[in-house]
């Protein structure tokens, strides 16, 4: 399709919103992207090629869909909103690689897909996310364990930033810790309000997250890991030996705290916000050993 034809180019989204009467919803975080520059750079950073099963997240009225499907081979966009499947029906009607799928994408088995459009092999995730529900979509995705190659997302600027941050920084927390578990994040752009329709009311940036084979940490207990990391950044201002004693979710006490701070030669008045992800990983199993000590006294 000619570029000028596409639904990146202004005109053609207005033309295409009041032909089909579209009324956005903000509950479904509908802001359409506008500016071609924007999506190239989303193409590229995802690294879509001719090979690839990519799977969209919200096409909206397929502006990104468009793109994907002349990269890749094969393009499955799950959309939330029926009144947006007759639009889809027009603005992507002369690509044959694209299916339109009218579900919950927190609903979907995508391994499913993968198995049924990629014969299993890890697919591409690309998406213009709905922010309301950006950190259920990918911990979703990393948790579910289908095979991935990479998720290249536009989500808020905050939310990008607290991805990709490392300790010392004001944004590294728990999301951090977890993004960095399954994945190594990456800033592809960051997007001004004005590339969408409607202007959002925050700054967005597009972050590449590619898939970890394997973790690049090795804990003996993900889900206790996952439980201290919590605990930690739930009270960050406190020391981790107080923020774990008080969680709710731990049966820790103080003493075996500070034995394993000790073990790893970290000062017993660290915060949690100074550990590396390698650091959690390597206290979850002082703590599982200390709770194990336990039981068998
Ligand atoms: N991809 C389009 C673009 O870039 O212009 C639209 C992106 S818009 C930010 C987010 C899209 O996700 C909307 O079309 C919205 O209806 C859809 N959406 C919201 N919640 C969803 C869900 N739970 N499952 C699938 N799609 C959803």
């Amino acid at each position: 399709m000619e570029n000028d034809q596409k639904l990146s180019n202004p005109k053609k989204t207005i033309e295409i919103i009041q032909k089909y009467n579209f009324n956005f919803q903000k509950k479904f975080g509908q802001n359409f992207l506008i500016d071609s520059h924007v999506l190239n750079k989303i193409i590229a950073g995802a690294g879509v090629s001719g090979d690839d099963m990519v799977l969209e997240i919200g096409p909206g009225i397929g502006t990104l869909t468009q793109y994907l499907a002349e990269a890749a081979r094969k393009v499955v966009a799950v959309e939330i909103d029926r009144s947006l499947l007759p639009v889809l029906n027009e603005t992507l009607g002369s690509y044959d690689n694209v299916t339109v799928i009218n579900e919950d994408i927190l609903k979907l088995d995508l391994g499913a897909l993968a198995d049924e459009y990629n014969d299993g092999k890890p697919i591409k995730v690309v998406a213009n996310l709905p922010y309301y529900i950006t950190t259920p979509i990918i911990m979703g995705l990393f948790e579910s364990h289908v095979p991935v190659d990479n998720v290249t997302v536009m989500v808020q600027k905050e939310v990008a930033k607290r991805m990709e941050a490392g300790p010392g920084s004001k944004d590294y927390g728990a999301l951090s810790v977890a993004v960095q578990y399954y994945a190594k994040p990456y800033i592809v752009a960051n997007v001004p309000r004005n590339c969408f329709m409607p202007r959002p009311n925050v700054d967005s940036a597009v972050i590449r997250l590619t898939c970890h084979e394997k973790p690049p940490v090795e804990t003996p207990d993900e889900h206790l890991m996952f439980r201290i990391v919590r605990a930690a950044f739930n009270q960050r201002r406190k020391t981790l030996v107080n923020a774990l004693n008080n969680s709710p979710e731990l049966s820790v006490d103080k003493e075996q705290i500070q034995a394993a701070l000790a073990a790893m030669g970290l000062s017993p008045t660290v915060r949690g916000e100074a550990l590396t992800l390698e650091q959690f990983a390597c206290l979850s199993g002082y703590v599982l050993q200390g709770n194990s000590n336990d039981k068998a006294d």
